[in-house]
């Protein structure tokens, strides 16, 4: 029996895991939960997998949860403070620990479980495109390790040999991330500088977290994948492709140097990379459909548009381990998308911030996690004043 502990229970990814976990509990047990603010949510799901702890974001609603809880007569007890996270993180008890807040806000459960040498299920792409070389160096120093949930890493994941040493010694050219494409894939520059948020978090294949639906309508979410898989699979920049591929069957791919490709296939459903991310190298049951061939029409592909998608450049840009520019774009995009879903900016609007940003902070990178918080929190300070 594994002990888990779900940062971000309440989103669209913790509750897909915990829908997984429903499905094995001679295998998981759920160790603690934790929420921004949707207590309604959390209070249910702790009734239901009873976990030691619940973590929830403010002193108030933690007050009420635990209350509600005992009247429930549930054991469970709601922690609140800021360094509740990284206790949680760090816990003996916990075995697994699957990091699926958004945002920057998952770097510090992300860091402290690898500080601890846990098994990291990692979704929160942005903690590994901010800390890159802090996260993997921590991981590999205390033994942990990093498995990614994130679909096209999942993906890849599958398409290399498990245990592998360095994608050299077993013969890889490169790895193909597909890309979606998201809503705007054929919409018109002149168009897009139009587009309102709930536009963009409309997307075509995959239901998600507003932030990442709006990172996969600026192409931005492939642009912080690639940086992800740089820094996963330890690739050069020449080893990672971009291809968009609007169905989303194809998760991603290996090439290798006898020109055999591997690709992982699958429905656009986050519990399969989740359930493997729980099990692997075994194999679990996820719960998700399997693939009807004779329904798929056409499997298409094409390059990405880098002129109407600048955000993947810029992100593209960034792969260099020695510069603060991807933990610069991190915080940024951050601010902007949260800016152009109440609508107060435009969709250009959230590469322009991102530039200017960089502009005014690109340096070398930071070496430790205090460090690199503080630049998060500068660059989110400066981007909501331009
Ligand atoms: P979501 O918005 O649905 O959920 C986010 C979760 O994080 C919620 O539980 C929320 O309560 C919590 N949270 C937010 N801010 C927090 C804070 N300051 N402190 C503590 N908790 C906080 O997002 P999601 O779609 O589930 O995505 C989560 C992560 O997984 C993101 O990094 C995303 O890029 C990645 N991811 C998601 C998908 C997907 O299909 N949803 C696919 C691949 C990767
Ligand atoms: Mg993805």
């Amino acid at each position: 029996m594994q002990k888990i502990v779900i940062f971000g229970a309440t989103g669209s990814i913790g509750v897909s895991t915990l829908d997984v976990i429903k499905l094995h509990p001679d295998k998981f047990s759920v160790f603690a939960l934790t929420a921004n603010n949707n207590a309604t949510l959390l209070y249910q799901q702790c009734l239901e997998f009873n976990p030691s702890y619940a973590y929830i974001n403010g002193a108030d609603l933690a007050t009420t949860l635990q209350h509600r809880l005992l009247e429930a007569n549930s054991n469970t007890q709601v922690l609140c403070k800021p360094e509740d996270l990284a206790y949680l993180a760090a816990h003996p008890e916990v075995d697994l620990v699957m990091s699926a807040i958004v945002g920057s806000a998952g770097l510090v459960p992300t860091y402290y479980a690898a500080k601890n040498g846990k098994k990291i299920l990692l979704a929160n792409k942005e903690s590994l495109v901010a800390g890159g070389r802090i996260i993997t160096d921590t991981a590999k120093l205390n033994k942990a390790q990093i498995i990614p949930v994130d679909s096209e890493h999942s993906a890849i994941y599958q398409a290399l040999p498990y245990g592998y040493t360095s994608l050299d010694e077993i013969g890889v050219n490169k790895i193909i991330l597909t890309a979606s494409g998201g809503p705007f894939l054929n919409t018109p520059y002149a168009e897009l500088c139009k587009v309102t948020a709930a536009q963009a978090i409309k997307h075509p294949n995959w239901s998600m977290g507003q932030k990442i639906s709006v990172d996969s309508s600026t192409l931005m979410n492939k642009g912080l994948e690639v940086i992800e898989a740089y820094w996963l699979f330890n690739a050069r920049p020449t080893q990672i492709e971009v291809i968009v591929h609007p169905q989303s069957i194809i998760h991603s791919m290996v090439e290798y140097i006898d020109s055999s490709i591997i690709a992982q296939m699958g429905a656009p459903d986050m519990k399969t990379p989740i359930a493997y991310a729980l099990s692997a190298p075994e194999r679990i049951t996820s719960g998700s459909k399997t693939l009807d061939f004779t329904s798929l029409q056409n499997l298409t592909f094409c390059d990405a548009d880098y002129i109407r998608f600048p955000c993947l450049k810029l992100a593209l840009n960034a792969l260099d381990e020695n510069s603060n520019v991807a933990a610069i774009i991190n915080a940024a995009n951050e601010v902007a998308v949260a800016k152009f879903l109440t609508n107060a900016h435009g969709f250009y609007d959230i590469p322009r911030m991102i530039e200017t940003a960089i502009e005014k902070f690109a340096g070398t990178t930071p070496s430790h996690i205090e460090e690199l918080i503080a630049l998060d929190l500068e660059v989110k300070q400066y981007c909501t004043t331009i």
